[in-house]
C-alpha cells in the first residue's frame, strides 16, 4: 500500500468521484490531498461527501474556474515547480497512504514550464489513470497509455468511470494486456450518503483495484526470507567467504542516500554504492538522460562504428584535461581501465624501440583492479597473495618520492610505467598523501623518464574536491583511468586517458602496431550519455559539494581522535576515514563488528579492516551526514577503549 496520484485522461474525466469512491471504502488507510487547486474546490467537496476521510489544504488556491496556470497569473501568482510541490507534501502518519490528485491531463501544463507528467515524476508514486467511459474512451484511454508510456511511465492502473461499457473494458486489455483496468460507476446523486452507497454496491471492484496497486507496490514481492534463500543457494559475491555468516542485505530499491531492504529497513547508503553513485541513488537528471537515450539506442557495437554519446564524452574528458590530441580508449569496469593503461603503456616503449621495459612500479597499499595486470602493480598480499606466480613484473615501493627515484635510476630502462591512486588510495585504508607527494612522484618519473599512470578510478569526478584528484598538484600524467562515477554510478563504463604524446606513438600505417584490445560492451551508448550529462553537472557549483563534505567530516570526526582505540582520522573531499588500532589488518574481527553496529543505526558502511571510512553520494543531506559520523562515532566506542 503506498501513495498514488491520480490523473486524467481528460479534464473531467471523473478524477474527484474517483476519489470519493475511493475515500468511501479506504478512508482509514488512505487520505486525500489535491495540491493544486482552481475554481470550486475539490478538496472541499470530497471533505463534505466523505465525513470521514482526511482532506489536506491544497498547498495552492486560485479563485477563478480556469486552468490554474491561467488562474494563477491572473492575480500575478504562478503554480509552483512540482519540486515545492513535492516538499509540500504532507506528511502522514506510517499506516496511511495518500491519494494524490492532479489537474487536467498528464500532458496539461502545471505551471509556466512544467506539465502534470513533472509532478508525476517528481512524487515518484504510481499512478492511476481515470478516464470517462462516454464514447471514443478506448481510444482515449490508449493514446493516454501510450503517451504516459513513450515518457516511461505506465500507469498502475486504469479506471473507466461512467456507465459500465462492457466492450470499452474489453477492448483496452486486448490492447494493453498487462494493464488492470476496472469500471466504477458514480453515484446517482451527489450526497454523502449515496457516495457511501455507491462505494458499498462496488466494493469487490474497488478491493481488485487495490490489490492491483498493492501487487505493483513492490517490483520484488518475494519475501526477504526467500531472496536470502535462493541467494544462499545460488549466487557467489565478490570479495565474500561462501561461509560468510554475515547475510546479504536484500536490497529492493534505492533513492537518493537510501538504500530500501526487503524486510523494510532503510539504511542510509554510507560508501555510495561500491563508490560508484556519485550525486545519489535515481538521480533525476540522469534518468532523465537514461529515459531519453534509450528512446533512442541500446547497445551498439564500438569496432568499427561510431556513435554520438561516445564522441562527445571523449571530447568532453580530452577538454577537461586540457588534451587536444589525446584519445579516449572505452571499457566497461575499472580494472580493465587499468589493464588497458598498463598494455598502452608497454605497447608505447615498444613502438619507441624499447621493448625492454616490461616492469611496473606500484606502491604499497595500492588498489587497481583484480584483473592480472591490475593485481601486479597492487600486490596485495590478502586479495592476490595466491595468485602471485602469475603476475606480471611490477615492484611495489613504499610511498616515497626518493625511493622511487633511487629504484627507477637502478631499474633504468626497464620500466615502462608508475601507477598511482592521486591523493587517495582507496581500497587499500583510505591513505592519503598531500598533492606535495604526488606532485613529487610524477616529477621524479617524468625525470627518469617513465611514464605515470594517474588510476583516478575511485577518485575521479571529484570525489576528492576537484574534478580529477591530480589536478590538486597541477601534475601532468601521460595516461588517466576513470570508472566508477563517470556515468554518475548508475552504469558501468570506463574510459582510460591518453596524453597527446602518448597516442603519437601509434601514428603510424604498420597494422602490426594496432593496439589489441576490446570487448564486447565498449562504450555503451547509455552509458555515454549518462556520462555526457554527468560531466555537464559537474560544474564548480556542483563540486563545492564534497568540499562541504570535508568541512562536515573534519568537524565531525575531530572527537574521535581523542579516543584511545582511534589511531589517525583522515578526510579527503567527500571521505571521511577513521583508524582503528585493532589487530588482524584487512581481516580484522573488528571490522565486522564496525559494520553491525553502523547497521544498527541504519548506515550502511564496510569497514576496510581496521578502518572505518563514509564515501557518500554528494546529495547527502546534512541530517543523514549526521547519522552517519554518529554511526561511526558509536562503532568506535563499541571497541572499548
Ligand atoms: N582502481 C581503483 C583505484 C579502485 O578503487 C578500483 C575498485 N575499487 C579499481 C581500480 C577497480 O575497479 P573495478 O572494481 O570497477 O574493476
Amino acid at each position: 500500500m503506498s501513495n498514488f496520484l491520480v490523473l486524467g485522461t481528460d479534464t473531467d474525466a471523473g478524477k474527484t468521484t474517483f476519489a470519493l469512491l475511493w475515500l468511501a471504502r479506504f478512508a482509514e488507510r488512505y487520505h486525500y490531498w489535491k495540491p493544486v487547486e482552481s475554481g470550486q474546490s475539490d478538496s472541499v467537496q470530497v471533505a463534505r461527501l466523505v465525513p470521514g476521510a482526511m482532506v489536506y489544504p491544497p498547498c495552492q488556491r486560485f479563485a477563478e474556474p480556469v486552468a490554474p496556470p491561467l488562474a494563477a497569473r491572473r492575480e500575478g501568482k504562478a503554480v509552483a515547480c512540482a519540486a515545492d510541490i513535492v516538499q509540500a507534501r504532507p506528511a502522514v502518519p506510517a499506516s496511511v497512504s495518500l491519494l494524490i490528485e492532479s489537474f487536467g491531463g498528464p500532458f496539461s501544463p502545471l505551471n509556466e514550464r512544467e506539465s502534470q507528467l513533472a509532478l508525476l515524476v517528481a512524487l515518484r508514486e504510481n499512478a492511476v489513470l481515470v478516464g470517462s467511459s462516454a464514447l471514443g474512451a478506448v481510444g482515449r484511454t490508449l493514446q493516454a497509455v501510450a503517451a504516459l508510456r513513450a515518457e516511461w511511465h505506465t500507469p498502475a492502473a486504469v479506471v473507466l468511470m461512467g456507465p459500465r461499457d462492457e466492450y470499452a473494458l474489453e477492448a483496452i486489455r486486448q490492447h494493453e494486456p498487462d494493464l488492470p483496468v476496472f469500471a466504477l460507476t458514480p453515484p446517482m446523486e451527489w450526497t454523502a450518503e449515496n457516495v457511501r452507497r455507491a462505494a458499498e454496491e462496488q466494493a469487490a471492484e474497488l478491493e481488485a483495484l487495490r490489490a492491483a496497486l498493492d501487487a505493483q507496490d513492490r517490483p520484488f514481492t518475494e519475501s526477504p526470507e526467500a531472496i536470502l534463500d535462493g541467494d544462499r543457494r545460488s549466487v557467489w559475491h565478490p570479495y565474500t567467504s561462501l561461509r560468510d555468516p554475515d547475510p546479504p542485505l536484500p536490497i529492493v530499491a534505492a533513492q537518493d542516500e537510501f538504500l530500501a531492504l526487503a524486510d523494510g529497513r532503510t539504511l542510509i547508503d554510507g560508501i555510495a554504492s561500491w563508490w560508484t553513485i556519485l550525486h545519489g541513488h535515481l538521480y533525476p537528471p540522469l534518468m532523465q538522460e537514461l529515459r531519453a537515450a534509450s528512446r533512442q539506442v541500446d547497445h551498439v557495437l564500438f569496432a568499427g562504428a561510431t556513435h554520438p554519446w561516445g564522441v562527445e564524452l571523449a571530447g568532453l574528458l580530452l577538454e577537461s584535461l586540457g588534451w587536444a590530441g589525446g584519445r579516449v580508449f572505452y571499457s566497461d569496469n575499472g580494472s580493465t581501465a587499468v589493464e588497458v593503461a598498463l598494455k598502452m603503456a608497454y605497447q608505447f616503449w615498444c613502438h619507441r624501440g624499447e621493448p625492454g621495459r616490461t616492469r611496473f612500479v606500484g606502491f604499497e597499499h595500492a588498489y587497481h583492479g583484480d584483473t592480472f595486470g591490475a593485481m601486479a602493480v597492487s600486490r596485495d598480499p590478502v586479495f592476490f597473495g595466491r595468485f602471485e606466480p602469475l603476475l606480471l613484473k611490477a615492484d611495489i615501493l613504499p610511498l616515497d618520492p626518493e625511493r622511487l627515484d633511487e629504484h627507477l635510476h637502478v631499474m633504468r630502462g626497464q620500466v615502462a610505467a608508475v601507477i598511482l591512486e592521486p591523493l587517495v588510495q582507496g581500497a587499500g585504508g583510505m591513505r592519503m598523501h598531500t598533492p606535495e607527494t604526488l606532485h613529487r612522484i610524477v616529477e621524479v618519473a617524468h625525470r627518469n623518464d617513465v611514464l605515470f599512470i594517474a588510476d583516478e578510478v575511485m577518485t575521479g569526478m571529484g570525489r576528492t574536491g576537484t574534478l580529477w584528484a591530480h589536478r590538486a598538484a597541477d601534475v601532468r600524467p601521460d595516461l588517466v583511468c576513470a570508472a566508477k562515477t563517470l556515468a554518475g554510478g548508475v552504469l558501468s563504463l570506463a574510459a582510460t586517458l591518453a596524453a597527446p604524446h602518448v597516442v603519437a606513438a601509434w601514428e603510424t600505417d604498420d597494422r602490426t602496431r594496432t593496439f589489441f584490445h576490446g570487448h564486447s560492451f565498449t562504450a555503451h551508448p547509455l552509458a555515454c550519455a549518462l556520462a555526457v550529462r554527468n560531466l555537464r553537472l559537474l560544474t564548480p557549483e556542483c563540486l563545492q559539494a564534497p568540499r562541504r563534505m570535508a568541512a562536515f567530516w573534519n568537524e565531525a570526526l575531530a572527537p574521535l581522535r581523542e579516543h584511545p582505540r582511534v589511531k589517525d582520522v583522515r578526510v579527503c573531499g567527500s571521505i571521511g576515514a577513521v583508524e582503528l588500532d585493532v589487530p588482524g589488518g584487512y581481516l580484522a574481527e573488528a571490522s565486522r563488528q564496525l559494520r553491525a553496529e553502523c547497521l544498527r543505526r541504519g548506515v550502511l558502511l564496510r569497514p576496510l579492516g581496521a578502518v572505518l571510512y563514509a564515501l557518500p553520494p554528494f546529495g547527502t543531506s546534512l541530517a543523514s551526514l549526521a547519522r552517519i559520523a554518529d554511526a561511526m562515532a558509536a562503532a568506535v566506542r563499541s571497541l572499548g577503549e
